[in-house]
């Protein structure tokens, strides 16, 4: 295919914006010759606990790892179940079936993409250990209920938040209400590094002491290994990076958040689309910008995008429980699986700027007229 007008996702003009400053971060991080477990992941944690509010932020490999030490660290093991959406990328799940324990999904609220509270406790066994609700797209999960539910169940609450650094739920961050949260800063996500990253977040003590032995090979004392854990911390590179992008999150957030109110202007009187819903309590954040194209004309309208320049993207084609690996045994969930055959992600990053979300819209009017989808 040939080069796009429009990407989907344009991150070389997001570093062009601060690119000295990351220029030089990189250079002292190889001027010092310290790479692993430098003053940059210290620093970085310390200043990240701050941000968010916690105790304790733990630097890891990857947004997986973070699930999946979390998850460890909560005591999740062979034969738990955990309750957890389908509509999510597959790391949601994998971090659960990666521990031998089995993943329960529930079926999503349709107007937030992210799961409905009101069916979690239908699902609730003697094995279900915990809840792992994820903030799609930059959208809180309804924590309210599901903390009710934990604590009448005496269930942990893990939150994926990789998609949503920074976003809030009534005024509380995202990743700071359950027992633990678990983030990514892989490049595309708000908070994102250049390469792979991941954060655990936690106010309980003991969790956290966990996580910092399970990333380094499951030893609090160097040598005096005590279990099996992890290769997985965060690098000094990275940490240098984040440490740059940091006191710009909510600036970034707060133009993606415009951004995204812009094209819901644009997009309203289009008919056939629904823009996304935002709860007035909750601070959605944008990681996507997602709409749903109704009456089956979703892939028709990607495809005519595609030839026009303009990239998108489908999150996610095939709902987790609907893979190979949970195919089986999976129930039905009516809602995820409408919904994965009409969600589409528009372009959208912090400064995508009027004149290309016009673009965009303009050519999804025309698409639409023009081949009478
Ligand atoms: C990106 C992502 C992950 C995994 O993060 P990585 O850093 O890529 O390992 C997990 N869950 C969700 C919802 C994600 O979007």
């Amino acid at each position: 295919m040939s080069e796009l007008k429009i990407p989907v996702l344009d991150l070389k003009s997001e570093i062009n914006e601060h690119l000295n400053e990351y220029m030089k971060a990189i250079e002292e991080v190889l001027r010092s010759a310290q790479f692993i477990m430098g003053p940059n992941v210290k620093a970085f944690e310390e200043e990240v606990a701050r941000y968010l509010g916690v105790k304790h932020a733990i630097g890891v490999n990857s947004g997986t790892d973070a699930l999946v030490i979390a998850l460890r660290a909560a005591g999740i093991g062979e034969n738990d179940e955990v309750i957890t959406t389908p509509f999510t990328f597959f790391a949601t799940a994998e971090s659960i079936t990666a521990l031998g324990a089995t993943p329960v999904f529930v079926d999503i609220d349709e107007r937030t993409f992210n799961i409905n509270p009101d069916l979690i406790k239908q699902a609730i066994t003697k094995r279900t250990k915990a809840i792992l609700p994820v903030h799609l797209y930059g959208q809180a999960a309804d924590m309210d209920p599901i903390m009710e539910l934990a604590d009448a169940y005496g269930l942990k609450v893990i939150e994926d938040t990789a998609q949503a650094f920074g976003g809030e739920y009534k005024s509380r961050k995202l990743g700071t209400i359950g027992h633990i949260g678990c983030f990514s800063f892989f490049p595309s996500k708000t908070l994102g590094g250049f390469g792979d990253g991941g954060l655990i977040a936690t106010n309980d003590d003991e969790a956290a002491e966990t996580a910092k032995m399970l990333r380094v090979h499951g030893s609090k004392k160097k040598y005096y290994n005590e279990t099996v854990g992890y290769n997985s911390r965060l690098d000094e590179i990275q940490a240098a990076i984040l440490r740059v992008k940091l006191p710009y999150i909510d600036e970034a957030n707060e133009a993606r958040r415009k951004a995204a109110h812009r094209y819901n202007d644009l997009l309203k009187d289009i008919p056939g689309i629904i823009t996304p819903y935002e709860d007035a309590r909750s601070k959605h954040v944008y990681h996507q910008y997602t709409i749903r194209v109704l009456d089956g004309k979703r892939d028709e309208l990607q495809k005519h995008l595609a030839d026009r320049g303009i990239g998108t993207m489908v999150y996610y084609p095939v709902p987790v429980h609907r893979l190979p690996l949970y195919k089986e045994s999976a129930p039905v969930l009516p809602v995820a699986e409408r919904l994965s055959g009409e969600v589409l992600s528009l372009p959208i990053w912090p400064n995508i700027g009027e004149e290309v979300q016009g673009e965009v819209v303009r050519e999804i009017r025309k698409t639409l007229d023009l081949y009478r989808l």
